[in-house]
């Protein structure tokens, strides 16, 4: 940390010890535990330093260039940036770099794109889809009307036939990809052919994938034609959290508006200089190498958890993440498991699986995802260590002894892959050098 972090967070602990004994606590357990779960992440420091900054005392109205307020020539200079890195690594036409984060980036793209009303094409949730995806519960649920396509549990292909037929019989506005819990990846050529026959624009939702697709090891749907693609900036992309809605030219306006002033105000400029800064880091080598790493680390876990005797939905992963059926696997429902891994430091959320018997609070599976622990360093043999302290613990789900030995041992090989942005306490220093 340098002086300036370092006389913050001195200030914050001496004026609001409870707040800064919080925050401590935190970074302790980002430092002690193993981070699973497929949506998180560790930033960069460097975006830490711009998300502390100044620019969060700014108010930047508009766009580059057309500002409600003065004062705008450096948050110009850094939309600018963020723009045009969001274009160049994305391969688009237009980046709108404002949305505050993944559900309004979303909002924003319906709401400019379509009336009330209008029919949208998008997954199943069981199946994969995000809440944003219309979930009934949502407010976008209510504007517009959601119909759905599934996949085939068995491999994780999507009936294209049968999703031809829905979109033949309820004439979509919008064809929308994208997903949350699906753990395979997309046609999105056949996508947008169906879209192009019903004459339906294409969306894809990549928000888990923004960074693997920007490293270009997973398929990038302005490839294939795409008229929209969003994605959140805070999940494989490591940046601040945000979302990204990138489109054609012929698109820009709407977007636009529709983002400012349709949906939000003030933009959070301290977050969008972050981005700029996510994004110069995603167009380095060394991103690619890391993207390439989440990968070979899903695909060792998987294989490991599988030889374990674990049942993963679609039988594995061709992404990061994969879906974990522990009722199948170990009787255990997604909340005994989630919470059987809490107790050995290993964080995982409960999931469903496609068209689960259970309630969403006690699900079948649980989601496993390897972004984070790829950042701190991990690779294929701590994948081996993390599938073997997983399955012994919800082998051993109610038992406290064996459960409180597991977490000493997660806890001792966490401590020897650094986070980034948290400096190392004393202890921990000591203990690892006590250590060997
Ligand atoms: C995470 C996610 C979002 C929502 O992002 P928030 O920042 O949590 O609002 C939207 N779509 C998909 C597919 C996601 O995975």
């Amino acid at each position: 940390m340098n002086a300036v972090e370092n006389d913050c967070r001195a200030a914050l602990a001496e004026y609001d010890p409870e707040v800064e004994s919080a925050l401590r606590g935190e970074e302790r357990r980002q430092e002690r535990g193993v981070e699973l779960i497929p949506s998180e992440n560790y930033t960069y420091p460097e975006v830490l330093a711009a998300l502390g900054s100044v620019l969060t005392n700014k108010y930047s109205e508009g766009y580059p260039g057309r500002r409600y307020y003065g004062g705008q020539m450096y948050t110009d200079a850094i939309e600018h940036l963020a723009r045009s890195r969001a274009c160049a690594l994305f391969r688009c036409e237009h980046a709108n770099v404002q949305a505050l984060s993944g559900s309004p980036m979303n909002q924003a793209a319906y709401l400019g794109l379509l009336e009330p009303g209008d029919t949208v094409l998008a997954m199943d949730l069981s199946h994969g889809g995000h809440l944003t995806h219309g979930a009934p519960v949502s407010h976008m649920g209510k504007i517009f009307r959601f119909v759905r396509y599934k996949t085939d549990p068995a491999d994780g292909s999507i009936d294209f036939g049968e999703l031809r037929r829905v979109a033949r019989e309820t004439q979509p506005r919008l064809v929308l990809c994208g997903y949350t819990s699906y753990p395979r990846d997309y046609d999105y050529a056949e996508f947008r052919r169906v879209a192009d026959e019903v004459g339906a624009l294409a969306m894809a939702d990549i928000s888990h994938v923004g960074g693997l697709v920007a490293a270009g090891t997973m398929r990038n749907p302005f490839d294939a034609g795409f008229d929209v693609v969003t994605t959140t900036t805070h999940k494989s992309l490591r940046g601040p959290r945000a979302g990204l809605v990138l489109c054609k030219k012929e698109l820009a306006d709407t977007i636009d508006r529709s983002v400012f002033p349709g949906l939000q105000g003030g933009p959070h400029m301290n977050t969008i200089a972050a981005i700029a800064i996510t994004l110069r880091k995603a167009a380095e080598p060394e991103f690619t190498v890391y993207a390439r790493q989440v990968l070979a680390n899903a695909t060792a876990l998987a294989r490991e958890l599988l030889a374990r005797g674990a049942r993963l939905v679609t039988g594995g992963t061709d992404n990061h993440m994969m879906v974990l059926d522990t009722a199948a696997s170990f009787g255990l429902d997604g909340k005994v498991a989630e919470e059987t891994l809490d107790a050995v430091s290993i964080t995982v959320n409960k999931q469903i699986v496609p068209d689960d018997p259970r309630p969403p609070l006690r699900p079948s599976g649980i989601r496993l995802g390897t972004p984070a622990v790829t950042t701190r360093g991990m690779r294929e043999p701590e994948m081996e260590r993390l599938a073997r302290a997983i399955t012994e613990a919800l082998a051993s789900a109610g038992n406290a002894t064996k459960l409180e030995r597991l977490r000493e041992e997660v806890e001792a090989f966490c401590l020897g892959y650094p986070v980034p942005g948290i400096a190392r306490s004393v202890t921990v220093e000591a203990r690892l050098r006590a250590e060997g």
